[in-house]
Formats: C-alpha cells, structure tokens, sequence
C-alpha cells in the first residue's frame, strides 16, 4: 500500500503515533539542520547573499571564468574545457557523467524521470554562482534546467543540458516579521527554523518539496485561508536573470518580475536565488483526522464542499478520497487554535455529512504540526528528508522518492449531487489513487486575481488526481477528463501536467497575456524553455 508521501500518508507512517501518544509533539532541542548540515558547507549568505541584497547586481555575470577559458563566444556544443572552465569558476560544485555522485544528483524526486542524463549539474553556492551558469548556458547554447527541491511532476528540472541546482542556498534568517530563505531551502527545513523564532510562513505540506518551485506556482497549504499563499506574503525576491543580473524585485523595483514570480511557475522567468516572506506567529494548534465508510463518499464530499471553503479563516481541511488498497474517505485539517472551538466547527461539518466512523483531534505545537502534516510526525526533522550526502538530503533522512502520475483541476463551483458521485466513481475504479480536495476560500480569496500571477483566487478548492503503479497515467487523464463538465478547465501550474490541452488559459486564465510581456522583457531570447513556457 503506498501513499503520496506527506499528511495523505498520515495515519501509515507515524504521524497518528504522534497525535495519540504525543510522541515528540513539541520536542526541544530536535536538532536544526541547516544548509551546512546537508551540504557539508556553510555557504556565508548562501541564498541569502545579504551583502547585494536590496540592489541590483547589474553585470553580476559570474565570475567569468567558463566561457572565456576556451576563448568562445558562440553557442555550440561545450568541449570538455568548457565544463572544467566552469567548474573551476564556482564556488559550489559541478557534478558530470562518470563522477561518483553522478547517479545520485541527476535525480528528481520521481523516478519516473530516472532515465534523463544531464551533462552537469551544478550546485550553485551563491548568486555568482548562478550567474555563471546562466551565462555558461547561454554563451554555448546548453540547455538549462533549474531545480530545487527536484518536485517538478512532469521532470522539468532536469533535462540532458546543464542542472543548476540551487539546494546549497538555503539559509533561514528572520527577524522583525521577515524571513530570508534560500531558494533551495526545503520546507520541512524552513518550518522548522522558523519555528523555533516562534513564527512561519504558509506553505505546502510535504517535507522535501523546495521552497522555490511552491513560491514562484502559488503555494497552497495548511494555513492559507488565513494567511494567504506562499506567493501571497512573499515581500521581494532576488532573481538572476538570463543576462546574468541579479534583480532584487519587489513593489516598487522590477514590479512585473515580482508579480510574475508569484504564481507564474518556476523555470520561465529567471532563477530565484532568495526571497523574502511575511511571518505569522506560530502558535500552537489543533490537527484532525476524520474517516467516513465509503458507503457514505458522496454525501460527505458534499458536505464537505459546502463546509469547507467558508469555515471561519482559522479552519483548513483537506477532503482525500482514496483507492489505496481499500477505499477511504477522510477529512485531515489543522484549525489556529484550541480543541474545543475546532470541535464545534466539525460538528458542524458531521450534522451534514453524518458522524464520522473514527475521529482524532488533538493540540499540538505548530512545529509538530507541521512535521504530522509531512507524514513526519514519529520523525526527527533530520529523518524527514531524503537520504544522502547531496545538498537538501540528510545521512538519516528516512523519507523515500516516489513514483507516481498527477494532474489537477481548480474547482470554482461546488459538484453537483452528479458530479460528485463520478468523482466517486472515478475513485473507485481499480488502481492505487487518490483525489485530493484542498480548501481555499478566506485570505487567499481575499486577493484579486489578477494582483498577483496565481489567478485562481474564486476557486473554492483545489483538486489533484495522484496515482501510483501501473495505469497510474491512464487513470489520472480518464479521472480529470470525467470530472471535466463538473469543474470545467482551471489547473494549479504546481501539479503541471505536460499533457494537458489548453494549459495556457488553465493555468493563468486572464493573467497569461501580462506573463507573455514579462516573458518578452526578461527573457527575449528564451534561455528559460519549458514545454509548457510562458
Ligand atoms: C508529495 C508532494 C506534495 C506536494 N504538496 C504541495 C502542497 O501542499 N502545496 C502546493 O502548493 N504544492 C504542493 N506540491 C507541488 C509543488 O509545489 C510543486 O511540485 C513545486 O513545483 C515543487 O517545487 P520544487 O522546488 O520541489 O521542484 P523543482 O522540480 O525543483 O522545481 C519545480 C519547477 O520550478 C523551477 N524552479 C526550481 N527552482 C527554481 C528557482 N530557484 N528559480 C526559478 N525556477 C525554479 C523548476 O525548473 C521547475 O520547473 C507537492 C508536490 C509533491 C510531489
């Protein structure tokens, strides 16, 4: 039986433990892994690079070695001096085909792309790093893949060119109601740093997805209906850009950057190497998880969906209805505050939909909120990474890649008693998938759509179709085109789906036009492509 491998693996992985017998809820002293504890280095500013913070670095080109070393201008394919040039010319590293590390750093966090083989992939240690990269790709035509926490559901942080590879920039700093973090901060990691200044930031639930590609698509998570996205309290963002600058972007300084980079994607636009967010305090909480006997899937959905979205802004919940071995109707929330008045919320959500077959309700420490929600909570925050010596792994990370097929839809009308039952239908056929029901509503609704590039700010929630084993591809495209009159066409750009017709409009609605001029004005020449590129 296998899981999507953060909070929809829960009650499998320890996560219950912890929630029943407090297991480490709170625990002092976990240790904080920063980048020098998954990197074997302390990368001074490493993301951060807080001596250019604040200006732009016009001519911040590197350091100029890689493309002047064999003396060439023009693109074409790079000889082997050009990639020692490069080396030679980072203060990370660079890792190529034949060396021992290079099995381990091409890989992204779904093995289904385990068959690509990148020419290099560079861990880039600061912004002159990056810049070199960028400038390495350009000057000799080398297809350029950026990556993260490597998450990208269709693979599109790797390729066969050059990785730049941003794990090693990933400090966490904060003070005064900010953070600093590094791009390749992962987001267990920013939980947990933040946590112990007894502030965070909303963001996604799974452990080891980077900070960089969940901020620059949106970033939806547990505690968004009161604070907004990921992208929603991002304050500025340093990017280098494909001629090598390095822009600091905000309101008033590159404001069409800034508000592509929050909802535009990740990989179009240039490579973030920090941002800056807005804290909340991180108080304690309350977690839940309810099940339903499958027998009583639609009536619950139902309810759910009408409960949901317009629950007071301190109540999240996500609705997960699985095939996973047997069928499963659960309801997973975190409310900001006390037990009691979550508990008359979900009263409210069990007269409609009928009382729950089991119940867990239980206040916890933001932190271990966090790491229950990863699927991480009988887990140390060492253990809840993946295993290695590379950047952004632990030698005791526990967590495992997984293989699996996603695709998405943004409901902007709750299902009608028919469209809820093929949705359950849709579930029930044969396989190992899930349908997960994230709710929006409240802060994230409280944005117009088009402030910002993320433009599903009416969506009452969003739907992801997640399958493992064989037929995993067949069932999410027949699941999403069955489910299509229902919720019509809006996808998340963060479950992207390289098969998806109309993704343009899906992904962007009206704001696709304004991130085609911004596409134009800093990347004329599309050094950053994807297949879906805007
Ligand atoms: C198990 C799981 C759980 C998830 N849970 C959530 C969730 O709760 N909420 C949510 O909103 N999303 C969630 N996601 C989706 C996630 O937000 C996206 O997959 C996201 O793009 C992953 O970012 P990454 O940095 O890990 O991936 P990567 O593959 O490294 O990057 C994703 C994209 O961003 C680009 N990119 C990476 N780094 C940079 C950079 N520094 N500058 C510019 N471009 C860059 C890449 O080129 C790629 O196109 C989840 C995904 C998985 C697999």
């Amino acid at each position: 039986m296998r899981n999507p491998p953060d909070r929809r693996a829960f009650l499998r992985t320890g996560g219950l433990a912890a929630l029943a017998f407090g297991t480490a809820l709170g625990a002092p002293g976990t240790p904080a892994l920063g980048a020098a504890g998954a990197s074997g280095r302390d990368a001074a500013g490493a993301g951060g690079g807080a001596g250019t913070a604040g200006r732009d670095t016009a001519g911040a080109s590197g350091r100029g070695a890689a493309a002047g070393a064999t003396g060439r201008a023009a693109a074409g394919a790079p000889r082997p001096a050009d990639w020692r040039a490069l080396a030679e010319g980072l203060e990370g590293s660079l890792v190529r085909p034949g060396d021992a590390a290079y099995d381990g750093a091409r890989r992204l966090f779904n093995p289904a792309f385990d068959a690509v083989r990148p020419a290099g992939v560079a861990y880039c240690a600061d912004p002159s790093d990056v810049a070199e990269c960028v400038g390495f790709a350009r000057r000799l035509g080398v297809p350029l893949a950026v990556r993260s926490g490597g998450h990208s559901y269709a693979g599109w942080s790797t390729g066969t060119g050059l990785v730049l590879d941003v794990s090693r920039m990933s400090t966490v700093r904060h003070a005064s109601g900010r953070a600093t973090v590094g791009a390749g901060a992962r987001l267990v990691d920013v939980y947990d740093r933040l946590a112990a200044g007894g502030v965070s930031i909303p963001a996604g639930t799974c452990a080891t997805v980077g900070v960089s590609g969940l901020a620059l698509g949106g970033g939806i998570g547990v505690v968004s209906r009161r604070y907004g996205l990921t992208c929603d309290v991002m304050e500025s963002v340093r990017v280098v850009t494909a001629d090598g600058r390095l822009l600091t972007c905000d309101a008033d300084r590159h404001p069409d950057l800034y508000w592509a980079s929050r909802g535009g994607g990740g990989g179009n636009l240039g490579v973030a190497v920090s941002f800056e967010f807005r804290t909340h305090p991180a108080r304690e909480v309350t977690v839940f998880f309810l099940h339903w006997p499958w027998s009583r899937a639609v009536r619950t959905l139902r309810a759910w969906q009408a409960w949901a979205p317009s629950a007071p802004d301190a109540m999240w919940s996500g609705m997960h209805l699985s095939r996973d071995g047997g069928t499963d109707v659960q309801v997973v929330g975190l409310y900001l505050g006390g037990r009691a008045g979550c508990e008359r919320l979900l009263d409210r959500l069990a007269d409609a939909a009928g009382p729950p077959s089991s119940s867990h309700v239980r206040r916890t420490s933001y932190r271990q909120a966090m790491l229950t929600m990863a699927g991480c909570g009988s887990l140390s925050v060492g253990q809840c990474h993946l295993g290695g010596s590379l950047p952004g792994q632990t030698r005791g990370g526990r967590l495992s890649r997984d293989r699996f097929s996603a695709t998405s839809h943004m409901a902007y009308r709750p299902l009608s008693e028919a469209g809820a039952r093929t949705l359950v239908a849709q579930v029930a056929r044969a396989g190992e998938h899930t349908v997960l029901l994230d709710a929006l509503g409240g802060a994230v609704a409280r944005v117009r759509p088009d402030a910002t590039a993320f433009p599903h700010r009416a969506a009452l929630y969003s739907v992801q179709y997640y399958a493992h084993r064989a037929g995993a591809a067949t069932w999410t495209r027949t699941a999403r085109a069955a489910m299509r009159p229902h919720f019509g066409d809006h996808a998340y750009v963060n479950y992207v789906d390289a098969g998806l017709a109309g993704w343009r409009s899906a992904y962007y609605g009206p704001n696709a036009a304004r991130l085609a001029r911004v596409k134009a004005a800093y990347d004329p020449g599309r050094l950053f492509r994807l297949p879906q590129g805007i």
